[in-house]
């Protein structure tokens, strides 16, 4: 069965989406630590980061430089943490967090509560900053 995360690819469940090219695809995690919090995915579905073929592997984190100084243009914040956790959903995701300090990436805390205006809001502005690259 498809991950959740294929399935937003896929475009049959909705995403805040902030970038994309043929491989990869970026878009605001639904519960975030941060404004500006976005998951970074290879379409290729693979669960562990580390079994990711090398081409997909780099390309992938090539890809997320290019969202994390998307990020760090539309977000405010001292600059963009990474994590890797897949605890959750089975398919390769990268983490970016904006932060102010270093406890922003406590995946133990609160997360924020956003409206689906500022959700699309913010991932406008993310998307508007990609597309000048
Ligand atoms: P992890 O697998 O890295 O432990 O956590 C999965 C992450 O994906 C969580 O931060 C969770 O909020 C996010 N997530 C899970 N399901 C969805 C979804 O359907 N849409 C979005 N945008 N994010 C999701």
């Amino acid at each position: 069965m498809a991950s959740i995360f294929s399935r937003i690819v896929a475009g049959e469940i909705p995403s805040w989406k902030v970038a994309e090219d043929g491989r990869f695809y970026a878009f605001l995690d639904i519960n975030p630590l941060a404004e500006g919090h976005t998951l970074v995915i290879p379409k290729k579905e693979v669960d562990y980061i580390f079994d990711l073929d090398s081409e997909t592997y780099s390309g992938l984190w090539e890809f997320a430089a290019r969202v994390a100084k998307a990020i760090e243009a539309a977000i405010p914040c001292k600059r963009v943490g990474v994590a890797v956790l897949g605890m959750e959903v089975p398919h390769t995701h990268i983490h970016l967090v904006p932060l102010q300090t270093e406890g922003d990436l406590d995946f133990r805390k609160e997360k924020k509560q956003l409206t689906p205006e500022r959700f699309a809001a913010i991932a406008a502005s993310i998307a508007s900053e990609f597309n000048k690259q």
